[in-house]
């Protein structure tokens, strides 16, 4: 019979699998690693378009809307910019500022 010392072959393996299973199952607890950022969300900067993490973007709440910044400079440009598409008054001084 020659699938006999291939079916312990497999049984071996199986034994071996299993007990690094459950040694690993065991370990995890204890290393206790912490999760990988790969998972952390990442948000839309309006203002400059760069994608940040949520975790460490600016939250500022917008019209009642949640928007994220990537520093405080941002947020103000956006400000500026959103205050001007707003209320575009044609004696702004940006306007002007060719002449
Ligand atoms: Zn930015």
């Amino acid at each position: 019979m020659i699938l006999r010392p291939l079916f312990y072959l497999f049984l071996g393996i199986i034994v071996y699998c299993l007990t690094r299973l459950i040694l690993k199952t065991l370990w995890m607890p204890r290393q206790e690693t912490p999760a990988k950022p790969q998972a952390e969300e990442l948000v839309q900067n309006p203002f400059c378009q760069t994608y940040i993490p949520k975790r460490s973007a600016l939250r500022r709440n917008i019209d009642g809307r949640e928007c994220f910044f990537c520093n405080q400079e941002c947020y103000e440009g956006f400000l500026e910019k959103k205050g001007d598409l707003k209320d575009p008054t044609p004696d702004s001084p940006r306007v002007k500022k060719q002449s």
